[in-house]
């Protein structure tokens, strides 16, 4: 029994040691390759998106890590992710950072490093028209959004006796609420924007002003990553003072553009 709980902390120990090993230092490594390679989503406007003229994934996140890359003096490779998935590709090393529609929050800063929150919304619902005033009209109902998101874990405990019902992303939890196999799509109200504006048949669809929770944005990074991190949040900062950060906003956000929110926060240092 001794030697197997020896055996067990030689393990453990091993995959420690393993998973630091790993973090190593992206800023130095990347600058090496000359390439940063970036976990991003492929079908979220105005986040990641494949852009229909150039067929190149654009959007919110991919400017601000272009930006980053600049700095760096180095290429972006963009490799598309899901909600699911993009944990776990970074800690094995498949992409260096993390710039996907992604909430910071204790749980998951346990197991990745988070830049300074880059943007901020809070998580609503999509639903046809007239259907829902308040959480009551979706107790017991069916309701989508994407596995592995904030938005899954916060929906259950809102609204308890829905059925929720997880997609690898939300333009197949859209599809389902437009076949009618669910009533409402819930994840960040920016997102939602974004389905809904590029929806064909947006005039049936609307976002109830109900609102389940706040999601502050930060660029994910491998745990002890430190330089890196450093830099990205020295970066993202001064972009902030130069006003890249607000032109960034104004582009996808601003009112000539199709997804409409206002600016309503900056880019401070995490206390
Ligand atoms: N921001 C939320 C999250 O990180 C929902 C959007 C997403 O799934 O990427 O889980």
């Amino acid at each position: 029994m001794k030697k197997l709980a020896t055996l067990f902390m030689i393990v453990v120990l091993a995959t420690l040691t393993a998973k630091i090993a790993l973090a190593g230092d992206t800023l130095a490594d990347a600058k090496k390759k000359g390439v940063l390679v970036v976990g991003c989503k492929d079908s979220l406007p105005p986040f990641g998106y494949i852009d229909e003229k150039s067929r190149q994934i654009v959007g919110y996140d991919i400017d601000f890590v272009n930006a980053i890359a600049k700095k760096m003096g180095v290429k972006v490779e963009l490799k598309p992710v899901t909600s699911a998935s993009r944990m776990p590709q970074l800690q094995e090393g498949h992409i260096d950072i993390i710039a996907a529609t992604m909430t910071k929050n204790p749980e998951r800063a346990k197991v990745i490093d988070f830049s300074h929150t880059y943007f901020f919304t809070g998580q609503k619902f999509i639903t046809k028209k007239g259907t829902v005033k308040s959480l009551k009209d979706l107790e017991g109902k069916k309701i989508g959004t994407a596995k592995g998101s904030t938005s899954e874990q916060n929906v259950k405990k809102a609204i308890p006796s829905a059925t929720v019902l997880s997609f690898d992303d939300y333009p197949q939890a859209f599809l389902a609420l437009q076949q009618g196999k669910v009533s409402a799509v819930t994840t960040d109200e920016a997102i939602l924007a974004g389905i809904l504006a590029k929806a064909p048949n947006k005039a049936q669809f609307e976002i109830p002003t109900l609102q389940i929770s706040d999601e502050p944005y930060g660029l994910g990074m491998r745990k002890g990553d430190t330089n890196f991190v450093n830099f990205v949040n020295k970066t993202i900062l001064e972009m902030e003072k130069s006003g890249e950060a607000a032109k960034i906003f104004e582009k996808w956000f601003g009112p000539n553009t199709q997804f409409h929110l206002s600016r309503t926060f900056k880019i401070t240092a995490d206390k």
